[in-house]
Protein backbone atom coordinates (compact mmCIF):
# COMPACT_ATOMS: atom_id res chain seq x y z
CA UNK A 1 0.00 0.00 0.00
CA UNK A 2 1.25 3.61 -0.58
CA UNK A 3 2.09 5.69 2.33
CA UNK A 4 2.20 8.95 1.55
CA UNK A 5 1.20 12.96 3.03
CA UNK A 6 0.16 14.07 0.08
CA UNK A 7 -3.97 14.17 -0.62
CA UNK A 8 -4.96 11.04 -3.11
CA UNK A 9 -7.67 12.38 -4.75
CA UNK A 10 -7.32 13.04 -8.42
CA UNK A 11 -9.09 16.49 -8.54
CA UNK A 12 -6.44 18.26 -5.97
CA UNK A 13 -4.14 21.13 -7.07
CA UNK A 14 -0.87 22.32 -5.67
CA UNK A 15 -1.09 25.77 -4.65
CA UNK A 16 1.65 28.31 -3.73
CA UNK A 17 1.60 30.70 -0.32
CA UNK A 18 3.22 32.40 2.38
CA UNK A 19 1.38 31.78 5.69
CA UNK A 20 3.62 34.09 7.81
CA UNK A 21 3.44 38.08 7.31
CA UNK A 22 2.69 41.49 8.75
CA UNK A 23 0.83 43.97 7.41
CA UNK A 24 0.61 48.19 8.79
CA UNK A 25 -2.15 46.40 11.32
CA UNK A 26 1.36 45.60 13.60
CA UNK A 27 4.29 46.44 12.36
CA UNK A 28 4.38 46.15 8.82
CA UNK A 29 4.60 48.12 6.29
CA UNK A 30 1.98 47.28 3.45
CA UNK A 31 -1.78 46.93 3.87
CA UNK A 32 -3.45 43.76 3.87
CA UNK A 33 -5.16 44.28 0.37
CA UNK A 34 -1.25 45.71 -0.65
CA UNK A 35 0.46 42.70 0.24
CA UNK A 36 -2.40 40.56 -1.44
CA UNK A 37 -1.54 42.09 -4.90
CA UNK A 38 2.05 41.75 -4.05
CA UNK A 39 2.22 38.24 -3.50
CA UNK A 40 -0.49 37.44 -6.34
CA UNK A 41 1.13 39.18 -8.64
CA UNK A 42 4.27 36.89 -8.03
CA UNK A 43 2.70 33.69 -9.00
CA UNK A 44 1.43 33.14 -5.62
CA UNK A 45 -2.37 31.41 -4.53
CA UNK A 46 -2.84 32.30 -1.01
CA UNK A 47 -1.05 34.46 1.87
CA UNK A 48 -2.17 34.45 5.37
CA UNK A 49 -1.54 37.92 7.18
CA UNK A 50 -0.59 36.96 10.82
CA UNK A 51 -0.38 40.62 12.94
CA UNK A 52 1.63 40.62 15.92
CA UNK A 53 -1.60 39.40 18.73
CA UNK A 54 -3.93 41.28 16.15
CA UNK A 55 -6.38 39.85 13.94
CA UNK A 56 -6.45 41.07 10.71
CA UNK A 57 -9.31 40.25 9.00
CA UNK A 58 -8.63 39.22 5.85
CA UNK A 59 -11.36 37.24 4.27
CA UNK A 60 -13.03 40.35 1.91
CA UNK A 61 -9.87 40.26 -0.08
CA UNK A 62 -10.22 36.42 -1.33
CA UNK A 63 -10.83 36.43 -4.87
CA UNK A 64 -11.40 33.40 -7.94
CA UNK A 65 -7.64 32.62 -7.96
CA UNK A 66 -6.18 33.99 -4.66
CA UNK A 67 -7.24 32.88 -1.13
CA UNK A 68 -6.60 34.71 2.20
CA UNK A 69 -5.86 32.21 4.89
CA UNK A 70 -6.68 33.65 8.40
CA UNK A 71 -4.50 34.17 11.44
CA UNK A 72 -2.18 35.80 13.75
CA UNK A 73 0.85 35.20 15.55
CA UNK A 74 0.79 35.21 19.26
CA UNK A 75 3.92 37.00 20.91
CA UNK A 76 4.94 35.92 24.42
CA UNK A 77 8.36 35.73 26.52
CA UNK A 78 8.87 32.70 27.69
CA UNK A 79 11.46 33.84 30.06
CA UNK A 80 14.08 36.97 29.83
CA UNK A 81 16.05 35.48 27.45
CA UNK A 82 13.81 33.99 25.18
CA UNK A 83 10.81 33.85 23.50
CA UNK A 84 7.82 31.92 21.84
CA UNK A 85 6.18 33.08 18.85
CA UNK A 86 3.25 31.05 17.60
CA UNK A 87 1.23 30.96 14.28
CA UNK A 88 -2.65 30.10 14.36
CA UNK A 89 -4.63 29.67 11.01
CA UNK A 90 -7.90 29.35 10.19
CA UNK A 91 -10.15 29.38 7.22
CA UNK A 92 -12.74 31.56 8.37
CA UNK A 93 -13.54 31.98 12.19
CA UNK A 94 -12.29 31.05 15.38
CA UNK A 95 -14.62 31.15 18.38
CA UNK A 96 -12.81 34.36 20.84
CA UNK A 97 -10.89 35.90 18.28
CA UNK A 98 -12.49 38.91 16.99
CA UNK A 99 -11.56 40.54 13.80
CA UNK A 100 -9.68 43.37 13.32
CA UNK A 101 -8.82 43.56 16.83
CA UNK A 102 -6.47 42.59 19.41
CA UNK A 103 -6.65 38.97 20.37
CA UNK A 104 -7.21 39.00 24.17
CA UNK A 105 -4.23 36.86 25.69
CA UNK A 106 -3.92 35.24 29.18
CA UNK A 107 -0.66 37.47 29.62
CA UNK A 108 2.59 37.75 28.58
CA UNK A 109 3.98 34.53 29.51
CA UNK A 110 5.21 31.29 27.62
CA UNK A 111 3.63 29.23 30.02
CA UNK A 112 0.81 30.72 30.45
CA UNK A 113 0.61 30.86 26.34
CA UNK A 114 0.14 26.69 26.35
CA UNK A 115 -2.95 26.15 27.04
CA UNK A 116 -4.16 29.40 25.00
CA UNK A 117 -2.27 27.28 22.06
CA UNK A 118 -4.02 23.83 23.29
CA UNK A 119 -7.27 25.91 23.12
CA UNK A 120 -7.23 27.39 19.81
CA UNK A 121 -6.12 24.04 18.29
CA UNK A 122 -9.19 22.50 19.20
CA UNK A 123 -11.29 25.26 18.16
CA UNK A 124 -9.60 24.25 14.69
CA UNK A 125 -6.70 26.84 14.31
CA UNK A 126 -3.58 25.19 12.62
CA UNK A 127 -0.56 25.66 15.26
CA UNK A 128 2.74 26.20 14.22
CA UNK A 129 6.10 27.04 16.43
CA UNK A 130 7.71 29.86 14.62
CA UNK A 131 11.30 30.55 14.42
CA UNK A 132 12.69 28.42 16.89
CA UNK A 133 16.85 29.33 16.57
CA UNK A 134 15.61 32.89 16.60
CA UNK A 135 13.57 32.78 19.82
CA UNK A 136 16.63 30.67 21.22
CA UNK A 137 14.20 27.62 22.15
CA UNK A 138 15.93 24.70 23.47
CA UNK A 139 14.17 21.23 22.25
CA UNK A 140 13.15 19.61 25.57
CA UNK A 141 10.72 22.54 26.79
CA UNK A 142 8.64 21.80 23.58
CA UNK A 143 8.92 18.08 24.49
CA UNK A 144 7.06 18.67 27.38
CA UNK A 145 4.50 21.73 25.92
CA UNK A 146 3.79 20.53 22.59
CA UNK A 147 0.40 21.90 21.25
CA UNK A 148 1.27 22.23 17.75
CA UNK A 149 1.21 20.99 14.38
CA UNK A 150 4.16 22.04 13.24
CA UNK A 151 7.52 24.19 13.44
CA UNK A 152 8.12 26.74 11.00
CA UNK A 153 11.89 25.61 9.42
CA UNK A 154 12.53 28.52 6.94
CA UNK A 155 11.83 31.83 8.16
CA UNK A 156 12.95 34.31 5.11
CA UNK A 157 13.32 37.31 7.34
CA UNK A 158 15.10 36.11 10.30
CA UNK A 159 17.16 34.29 7.91
CA UNK A 160 18.31 37.94 6.33
CA UNK A 161 18.54 40.20 9.30
CA UNK A 162 19.97 37.43 11.86
CA UNK A 163 20.80 34.09 10.32
CA UNK A 164 18.38 32.52 12.92
CA UNK A 165 15.58 31.45 10.21
CA UNK A 166 16.82 27.93 9.91
CA UNK A 167 14.74 25.63 11.98
CA UNK A 168 16.01 22.77 10.18
CA UNK A 169 18.17 20.75 13.12
CA UNK A 170 15.59 21.50 15.87
CA UNK A 171 12.76 20.07 13.72
CA UNK A 172 14.60 16.84 12.83
CA UNK A 173 15.73 16.24 16.28
CA UNK A 174 12.10 16.54 17.68
CA UNK A 175 11.53 13.83 14.80
CA UNK A 176 14.17 11.76 16.59
CA UNK A 177 12.48 12.00 19.90
CA UNK A 178 9.35 10.67 18.41
CA UNK A 179 7.23 13.59 18.19
CA UNK A 180 5.24 14.38 15.86
CA UNK A 181 5.66 17.80 13.97
CA UNK A 182 5.02 18.79 10.10
CA UNK A 183 7.23 21.39 8.91
CA UNK A 184 6.66 24.76 7.41
CA UNK A 185 8.17 27.56 5.55
CA UNK A 186 7.37 31.11 4.71
CA UNK A 187 8.68 35.06 4.42
CA UNK A 188 7.24 36.42 8.01
CA UNK A 189 7.68 39.80 6.06
CA UNK A 190 7.56 42.77 7.38
CA UNK A 191 8.50 45.05 4.08
CA UNK A 192 10.48 47.69 5.49
CA UNK A 193 12.30 47.71 2.44
CA UNK A 194 10.89 48.05 -1.07
CA UNK A 195 9.40 44.76 -2.54
CA UNK A 196 11.09 44.94 -6.03
CA UNK A 197 14.82 45.58 -3.52
CA UNK A 198 17.42 43.44 -3.05
CA UNK A 199 17.23 43.56 0.46
CA UNK A 200 13.31 42.89 0.47
CA UNK A 201 12.04 40.23 2.98
CA UNK A 202 8.86 39.14 0.49
CA UNK A 203 9.66 35.64 -1.88
CA UNK A 204 12.10 33.94 -0.27
CA UNK A 205 10.06 30.74 1.40
CA UNK A 206 6.93 29.33 0.52
CA UNK A 207 4.68 26.58 1.77
CA UNK A 208 3.22 24.44 -1.24
CA UNK A 209 -0.02 22.61 -0.53
CA UNK A 210 -1.94 19.87 -2.42
CA UNK A 211 -5.36 20.64 -1.67
CA UNK A 212 -8.72 19.64 -2.79
CA UNK A 213 -9.77 22.93 -4.50
CA UNK A 214 -8.88 26.79 -4.06
CA UNK A 215 -10.95 27.20 -0.56
CA UNK A 216 -9.20 28.39 2.64
CA UNK A 217 -10.96 25.58 4.02
CA UNK A 218 -9.30 23.09 1.82
CA UNK A 219 -5.80 24.88 2.40
CA UNK A 220 -5.83 24.28 6.00
CA UNK A 221 -7.35 20.95 5.75
CA UNK A 222 -4.15 20.14 3.56
CA UNK A 223 -2.00 21.67 6.09
CA UNK A 224 -2.94 19.39 9.42
CA UNK A 225 -2.64 16.19 7.42
CA UNK A 226 0.76 17.21 5.63
CA UNK A 227 -0.34 17.23 2.62
CA UNK A 228 2.45 20.12 1.65
CA UNK A 229 5.82 20.27 1.44
CA UNK A 230 8.22 24.32 2.17
CA UNK A 231 10.59 25.09 -0.20
CA UNK A 232 12.82 27.93 -0.74
CA UNK A 233 13.00 26.94 -4.48
CA UNK A 234 12.58 23.36 -5.88
CA UNK A 235 8.96 22.11 -6.29
CA UNK A 236 8.55 18.28 -4.93
CA UNK A 237 5.80 16.36 -7.10
CA UNK A 238 5.27 13.27 -4.76
CA UNK A 239 6.96 11.49 -1.87
CA UNK A 240 5.67 8.36 -1.22
CA UNK A 241 6.33 4.94 0.37
CA UNK A 242 5.47 1.72 -1.54
CA UNK A 243 6.49 -1.19 -0.09
CA UNK A 244 9.67 -1.10 1.28
CA UNK A 245 10.72 1.48 -1.87
CA UNK A 246 10.89 5.03 -1.41
CA UNK A 247 9.93 7.53 -4.03
CA UNK A 248 10.56 10.85 -4.91
CA UNK A 249 9.31 12.86 -7.64
CA UNK A 250 10.69 17.02 -8.28
CA UNK A 251 11.61 19.71 -10.59
CA UNK A 252 15.49 19.54 -11.82
CA UNK A 253 17.70 19.45 -8.66
CA UNK A 254 21.07 18.17 -8.05
CA UNK A 255 21.07 16.62 -4.69
CA UNK A 256 18.13 14.27 -3.06
CA UNK A 257 18.22 13.21 0.62
CA UNK A 258 15.98 9.93 1.38
CA UNK A 259 16.65 11.07 5.35
CA UNK A 260 15.52 8.65 8.52
CA UNK A 261 16.88 8.59 11.92
CA UNK A 262 20.74 8.31 12.34
CA UNK A 263 22.87 6.37 9.68
CA UNK A 264 19.56 5.91 7.39
CA UNK A 265 20.12 8.52 5.34
CA UNK A 266 20.66 8.46 1.31
CA UNK A 267 21.54 10.35 -1.46
CA UNK A 268 21.59 10.74 -5.34
CA UNK A 269 24.14 13.47 -6.71
CA UNK A 270 23.86 14.72 -10.49
CA UNK A 271 22.71 17.14 -12.84
CA UNK A 272 18.92 18.10 -13.52
CA UNK A 273 17.87 15.16 -11.46
CA UNK A 274 14.19 14.73 -11.39
CA UNK A 275 13.78 11.14 -9.62
CA UNK A 276 15.15 8.91 -7.52
CA UNK A 277 13.85 5.47 -6.19
CA UNK A 278 15.61 3.88 -2.98
CA UNK A 279 15.02 0.91 -0.82
CA UNK A 280 14.06 2.39 3.30
CA UNK A 281 17.24 0.91 5.16
CA UNK A 282 14.93 -1.24 7.20
CA UNK A 283 15.47 1.22 10.81
CA UNK A 284 13.63 4.31 10.13
CA UNK A 285 10.45 5.39 12.39
CA UNK A 286 9.92 7.91 9.69
CA UNK A 287 10.99 8.66 6.10
CA UNK A 288 11.66 12.39 4.55
CA UNK A 289 13.21 13.79 1.67
CA UNK A 290 14.86 17.35 1.03
CA UNK A 291 15.85 18.17 -2.44
CA UNK A 292 18.25 20.62 -3.53
CA UNK A 293 18.71 22.62 -6.91
CA UNK A 294 21.78 23.98 -8.58
CA UNK A 295 21.28 27.52 -6.80
CA UNK A 296 21.24 25.50 -3.09
CA UNK A 297 17.63 26.28 -2.66
CA UNK A 298 16.17 23.24 -0.72
CA UNK A 299 12.49 21.87 -0.41
CA UNK A 300 11.87 19.40 2.23
CA UNK A 301 8.68 16.74 1.84
CA UNK A 302 7.02 16.53 5.21
CA UNK A 303 7.97 12.76 7.21
CA UNK A 304 5.79 9.78 6.47
CA UNK A 305 5.58 7.97 9.95
CA UNK A 306 6.48 4.61 9.65
CA UNK A 307 6.20 3.90 13.24
CA UNK A 308 3.02 4.93 14.49
CA UNK A 309 3.73 3.55 18.30
CA UNK A 310 7.30 5.40 17.97
CA UNK A 311 5.58 8.10 17.41
CA UNK A 312 2.57 7.73 20.25
CA UNK A 313 4.69 9.07 23.11
CA UNK A 314 4.30 12.99 21.09
CA UNK A 315 0.31 13.04 21.19
CA UNK A 316 -0.78 15.98 22.07
CA UNK A 317 -3.62 16.74 25.28
CA UNK A 318 -6.84 15.35 24.78
CA UNK A 319 -5.76 14.01 20.96
ZN1 LIG B 1 7.86 36.01 15.30
ZN1 LIG C 1 6.31 37.15 12.44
Amino acid sequence: MKKTTFIQDENAIFLKGNIHSHSCNSDGSLTPKEMKEAYKHHGYDFLAVTDHNFYSDTRKLSEYNFTMVQGFELYANASNDHDIHVNFLWADSIDGIKPNSKVALPERSGKVSIPFCYDLRKKGAYVMLNHPHWSKLKTPEIEDNNPYDAIEIINYATEWLERTGDGTVFWTEMLHRGLKFWNGGDDDNHNHQDLDSMYSDSFGGFTVVKARNRSAEAIIEAMKCGSFYTSEGPSIYDFYVEGNEVHVLCSPCERIFVCGEFRCFQRKFGRHLTEYVTKLVGKEHMVRCEVMDARGRSAWSNPIYLDEEYYSKGSKEND
